[in-house]
């Protein structure tokens, strides 16, 4: 069955969203059948897939307020190969209408239950504060991607996110895991980088993915040619570091699968 991960960090430019569109291209270009949920009225992971915010027709607003039809709102196929929900400014007023519904945190798990079972992924990538999206991406999520960057204070943030997340999965979601923590905008000259990681790994052990994504311009630059870094370059760090991270996300499911059967 597919995997909802919501892609979350209340802390806003640590590569949650370069995160989401490299990550679903990779898994994509390994013939997984995958959904990108952008949920931030930035429209950021829409522009990044090669979708207009300003011409597309539909966004997560006409998902969650006006109960559209999933298969009306997907945009299919996009140019990182994977279905795209797309975000703009409506979805900010999306966020005030969701406030007058009964059971609003559960919207988006309402709206994917039919088509969950059609996708190997589905990633959410969630705006930089904790609002009734986030709130929604939680409930729909099976677990949550964290990236963080390496630098004084990461920790801090980092368990007060944790602490969020089972704060909220104890009221929306019980079964909501971290799937993993993910180390972006690496740079091992940085010494003060090096260490945080150090401390990373102690606290959180195996939760934190062995691939590192380094600081890469090809990753900053792509979203200007609307795809992917794999498609804009890749032979790029950026795209060889994402792809890397799709294998270890594979590996780990089976991991995991094979446990289960044990
Ligand atoms: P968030 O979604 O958490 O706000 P973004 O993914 O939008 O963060 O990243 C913030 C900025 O940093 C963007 O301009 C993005 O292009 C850039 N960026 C993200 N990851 C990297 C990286 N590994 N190397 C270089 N630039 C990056
Ligand atoms: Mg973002």
């Amino acid at each position: 069955m597919g995997k909802v991960i919501a892609v979350a960090n209340q802390k806003g430019g640590v590569g949650k969203t370069t995160t989401c569109i490299n990550l679903a291209a990779s898994l994509a270009a390994t013939r997984r059948k995958v959904l990108l949920i952008d949920l931030d009225p930035q429209g950021n992971a829409t522009m990044g897939s090669g979708v207009d915010k300003y011409e597309v027709e539909n966004t997560a607003y006409e998902l969650l307020v006006e109960e559209k039809p999933f298969a009306d709102v997907v945009v299919k196929d996009t140019q990182g190969k994977y279905d795209l929900i797309a975000a703009n400014g409506d979805v900010t007023a999306a966020e005030i209408k969701l406030m007058e519904f009964f059971a609003r945190e559960v919207r988006l798990r309402n709206a994917l239950a039919p088509i969950r079972d059609q996708y190997d992924f589905i990633f959410i990538d969630c705006p930089p504060s904790l609002n009734m999206l986030t709130v929604n991406a939680m409930s729909a999520a099976d677990s949550v991607l964290v990236p963080m960057q390496c630098e004084y204070f990461a920790l801090e943030g980092l368990t007060a996110l944790i602490d969020t997340i089972g704060k909220l999965a104890s009221m929306v979601n019980p079964g909501l895991g971290i799937e993993g923590i993910l180390r972006t905008m690496y740079d091992p000259r940085n010494r003060l980088a090096n260490d945080v990681s150090d401390q990373l790994k102690q606290h959180f052990g195996e939760k934190v993915y062995r691939t590192v994504i380094p600081r890469n311009i090809r990753l900053a630059e792509a979203p200007s040619f609307g795809a992917p870094a794999m498609y804009y370059d890749k032979s790029s760090a950026g795209a060889k570091a994402y792809l890397a991270l799709a294998g270890e996300i594979i590996r780990r499911g089976e991991q995991t699968q094979a446990k289960k059967q044990a």
